[in-house]
């Protein structure tokens, strides 16, 4: 990762809570580190339905100060949204989010990724002018089992997005993703810590990796193993039989939303971002597009 990462999350370069606070959505919330952080140990919020959410001051000069950052660097980077609350939470008034989408269209240099548990909302609670999603707004669902993949999997299907991607943090068993590779564009996968208050971690096991990353480096499906979770070490490490695997979705590099293929570029430049970074279609679907028009 960059020497320009500030966030503790070691896929993102940035992140910002537009506000924090949340309620368990299921299994993979059993030792949430945000509730142990926010709630039990800095007690900013209380956590579960019902309680208030506390909006953030300082979100948006948060992400344009990161934006100004990219633009001078001359490099995308990324900025993950509300890593202590949920995007899609329904106990949160929609304005608030409202306001998150405007804050997201006015910094083009940074790439949002967006994690929730509750991708089933997300159809309902997008923007009216989200179309084929924005083209710098990265959607990624959590599924932690086999039982919440074949739940999901068809939701995030159906949303569109210029980068879909799957959070299996944490893993609490093994899972088959072979009839949804072709779905994604990144898959994370990490193991659950101990968290003060939480259930007992449950420690990932090796084959339950090893066959997520070997079914995504087969499919061309960009992986990363961010931890084993409580283990060995403060995080259990990340290496798998010697290896470090994180890859990104290629930089710069966005899937067409006409054909599927991932040759829209997006480059930018102190002088602004190129043509592409707006379009949502590659030029062989524009130009099928033309001719048949
Ligand atoms: S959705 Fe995320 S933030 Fe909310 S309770 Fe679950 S793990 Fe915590």
């Amino acid at each position: 990762m960059a020497a320009v990462r500030s966030s503790g999350v070691d896929w993102t370069h940035y992140s910002g809570n537009a506000w924090i606070g949340c309620t368990e959505a299921g299994p993979g919330c059993s030792a949430c580190y945000a509730r142990a952080m926010m709630a039990d140990r800095l007690r900013r919020v209380e956590w579960g339905p019902g309680k208030a959410r506390l909006q953030v001051k300082g979100f948006a000069q948060k992400v344009r100060k990161a934006n100004r950052e990219s633009l001078k660097a001359g490099e995308r980077r990324r900025f993950f949204i509300n890593p202590h609350a949920d995007l899609f939470d329904n106990e949160v008034p929609n304005n608030w989010r409202h306001e998150v989408f405007e804050i997201m269209k006015a910094a083009g240099t940074l790439d949002f990724i967006l994690v929730t548990k509750r991708i089933g909302n997300a159809a309902r609670m997008l923007p009216d002018d989200w179309g084929y999603g924005y083209t710098n707004a990265w959607l990624m669902a959590t599924m932690v089992n086999q039982r919440e993949v074949d739940r999901d999997m068809p939701k995030l299907e159906r949303i569109p997005a210029i980068v879909k991607g799957l959070s299996i943090e944490p893993i609490l068993g093994e899972i088959d993703l072979s009839a949804y590779l072709h779905l994604l564009d990144w898959v994370i996968i990490g193991g659950q810590s101990a968290q003060i208050g939480g259930a007992a971690p449950v420690k990932a096991e090796h084959r339950w990796v090893r066959k997520l990353i070997d079914q995504c480096l087969a499919a061309g499906v960009a992986v990363y193993f961010k931890q084993w979770g409580t283990g060995d070490g403060i995080r259990g490490g990340h290496l798998i039989d010697g290896a470090e695997i994180r890859q990104f979705p290629l930089r710069g590099i966005r899937r067409c939303l006409g054909c599927g293929c991932h040759d829209l570029h997006a480059c930018i430049s102190p002088a602004g971002n190129c043509h592409w970074s707006t379009e949502t279609q590659c030029s062989v679907c524009q130009m099928r597009a033309m001719m048949a028009g």
